[in-house]
């Protein structure tokens, strides 16, 4: 049997990353553990319980209190993140929490807790994780580091059906000024900053089907595993 390798996925905001994820984790029977919920959790956290984010005795309190966990759901076919065992995968996604997300995660404290979190996973191999600092810092010897990109209108046009399927309300402007803003905090921030790890391989899916993208990843991993 072949070994298992850790599959780091980076990159800027909406450009698929969890979907390659997760279907690079179904077809190797691999983890799949998705970064930025737990970023999304520990805000939700924060705004339901006013915790002042430059107020690090009391952001320091508030990560004390909170336990993240991932769930595989048989019936959904996917992991659920657990917030102190409330499913919040609902809550998470709403665009409150991606207004603040970025903010949240630029605060020390939040990335140590989360780093250790998501080193603790990966303990055994085996795992596709995606985010902003998984090939640089939170597995920097990751066997597979992949970095994609898409066109920012593309990428808008993405989240916008996903987002509008669920809140009509929305507008494509909306969408667009968060998914800029996210980029913009996530790659000027001053710890772990949203960049391409040196030895990362670029994906481009701009103009790639998701089964198209799949296969040159499988075929990355193909490649990795064989020399683990
Ligand atoms: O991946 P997703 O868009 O859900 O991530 C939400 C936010 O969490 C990102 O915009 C970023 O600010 C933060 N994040 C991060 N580091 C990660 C994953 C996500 O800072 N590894």
């Amino acid at each position: 049997m072949s070994k298992k390798i850790i599959i780091a996925i980076d990159g800027y905001s909406s450009c698929g990353k969890s979907t390659l994820a997760k279907q690079l984790a179904k077809d190797l029977y691999y983890i799949y553990a998705d970064s930025g919920a737990m970023y999304r959790a520990i805000t939700l956290y924060f705004l339901r319980n006013e915790v002042p984010h430059t107020n690090i005795s009391q952001v320091k309190k508030a990560l004390g209190n909170i336990h993240l966990e991932f769930v595989f759901d048989v019936d959904a076919g996917k992991s659920i993140l657990y917030l102190n065992d409330e499913n919040i995968e609902l809550n998470i996604r709403d665009m409150v929490i991606s207004e603040k997300v970025s903010e949240v995660a630029t605060i020390k404290e939040v990335r140590e807790f989360a780093v250790a979190e998501q080193q603790r996973m990966g303990i055994h191999k085996g795992i596709v994780m995606d985010g902003r600092d998984i090939g640089t810092t939170v597995f920097p010897h990751a066997e597979l580091k992949i970095f994609m990109t898409a066109d920012i209108a593309i990428r808008v046009e993405r989240r916008f059906k996903e987002l509008f399927a669920v809140n009509p309300a929305i507008t494509i402007e909306e969408v667009k000024q968060n998914l800029e803003m996210r980029d913009y905090i996530d790659s000027n921030r001053e710890i772990s900053p949203l960049r391409k790890a040196e030895d990362a391989v670029i994906l481009d899916n701009s103009n790639l089907t998701m089964a198209q993208q799949l296969k040159i990843a499988l075929q990355w991993a193909k490649e990795k595993t064989d020399l683990a």
